[in-house]
């Protein structure tokens, strides 16, 4: 069998960079066939000059001149090239992993397409998994399709719970035993103003947001993850990846049994309590080299010990609850999970626009949440079962939410 073709969509982003350094130990085991990339046009090139992909897509169809001049200046004029939300999707069906680390509800396209053609998806966007949960868990059953995730927590679950052959995400009727899963701990470091008094926190500046203790990653998930939205955001991604299926009762975890732990070190990735006491958790630097190797190589593993704690010098792990009163993202996101239909859409689009005029200075980080909450008070109850309804309900909560913005 020759290497496992991959497709790298968001490739100069963190996530997407990370993944070709992945991706390039291990030659026979894997091929890059497809970048993607929204503009960034030089880094791209230079990337289809290291990996010598067939098919390149950029965010546009105005780029695609630049792009093609820049490719064939690295001897790559054969390279075939596709623009926008179409090119997104074209090259997220042409490998048989497809790693997806767009950022924001762009990302969707890719996920979609990924999943309906039957491929291995290995998602870091989050957001689209949130933003249209019911669409994507149809397309979710697809023959051939699947996901596994590649943020570090909902790794650490999907490992967790081979713990026991758990399948919260299964029912008896579909030949699964019911789960023995009570719980999930998902842990947080807190981000850089764990700790912060209120008058600290409405003097924080953008450059304060982007310093994470102990994460490196893009600017909006580094935002996220100092408002705690991001860990609001990944309790309704758990819910979606292993949440018991929507109307379905008696077994599997809801959206309540997911708990968010304060951890401040990032060694501890998440946890799995069963039903007998037992916490299994997952351990590592934190480096996302590892869950994209796992969503890579499942249920095989990467040969390169990409997080390895040296148990020598590891110290201590703390443990602490979020402070919920400081930090009101997370328990806004927790309503929206628990609202369901397009809830999970309007809470990520509104937290989308808040956090990009808070990093173009045009709002205070403590104004974050309140133009969210101000959002979400507009909800209109839709179900999100469709496609068009999603888009619908992105576009009208971020025309909501740039009225509520000063
Ligand atoms: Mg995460």
């Amino acid at each position: 069998m020759g290497p496992r073709s991959v497709a790298v969509v968001g490739s100069t982003g963190s996530i997407g960079t990370q993944t070709l350094d992945v991706v390039a130990r291990r030659p026979d085991e894997y091929r890059i066939v497809a970048l993607a990339a929204g503009g960034r046009l030089a880094e791209l090139a230079a990337q289809a000059a290291a990996v010598r992909p067939e098919i390149v897509a950029v965010g546009h169809e105005q780029l695609i001149p630049e792009i093609r001049d820049r490719l064939r200046a690295e001897g790559l004029a054969d390279v075939a090239v596709v623009a926008g939300t179409a090119g997104l999707a074209e090259v997220s069906t042409t490998a048989d992993v497809v790693v997806n680390g767009v950022v924001g509800f762009t990302g969707l396209s890719s996920t979609l397409a990924a999943l309906n053609a039957g491929r291995r998806l290995a998602l870091a966007n989050k957001e689209s998994l949130i933003a249209a949960g019911p669409v994507v868990q149809k397309a979710r059953r697809t023959p051939g399709a699947e996901l596994i995730p590649v943020d570090s927590e909902h790794a650490a679950i999907h490992q967790c719970l081979q713990a026991h052959g758990a399948r919260p995400d299964c029912a008896p009727a579909d030949g699964c035993r019911p789960s023995s899963v009570q719980r999930i701990q998902l842990t947080a470091s807190g981000g850089p103003f764990r700790g912060y008094s209120t008058e600290q926190l409405a003097s924080v500046s953008v450059e304060d947001a982007l310093a994470h203790p102990t994460w490196s990653m893009g600017p909006k998930i580094t935002v996220d993850s100092s408002t705690l939205m991001n860990k609001g955001l990944e309790v309704i991604e758990a819910n979606e990846l292993f949440g018991r299926p929507a109307g379905a009762a008696g077994h599997g975890i809801g959206l309540d049994d997911i708990e968010v732990v304060v951890h401040p070190q990032s060694i501890v990735h998440s946890m799995v309590t069963y039903r007998d006491g037992s916490t299994i958790a997952q351990l590592s630097k934190p480096d996302m080299r590892l869950p994209i190797a796992y969503a890579l190589a499942f249920p095989d593993r990467f040969a390169e010990p990409f997080g390895a704690v040296d148990w020598s010098t590891a110290g201590r792990l703390d443990f602490e609850p979020p402070d919920r009163e400081l930090f009101p993202c997370l328990d806004l996101a927790y309503e929206a999970g628990r609202i369901g239909g397009t809830a999970p859409a309007w809470i990520s689009a509104a937290n989308e626009v808040a956090v990009e005029a808070f990093l173009e200075g045009r709002l205070p980080w403590t104004d974050i949440a309140q133009v969210i909450e101000r959002v979400m008070s507009r909800h209109d109850g839709g179900s999100g079962e469709t496609l068009d309804e999603v888009l619908d309900a992105d576009s009208q909560a971020r025309k909501y939410a740039e009225m509520v913005l000063p």
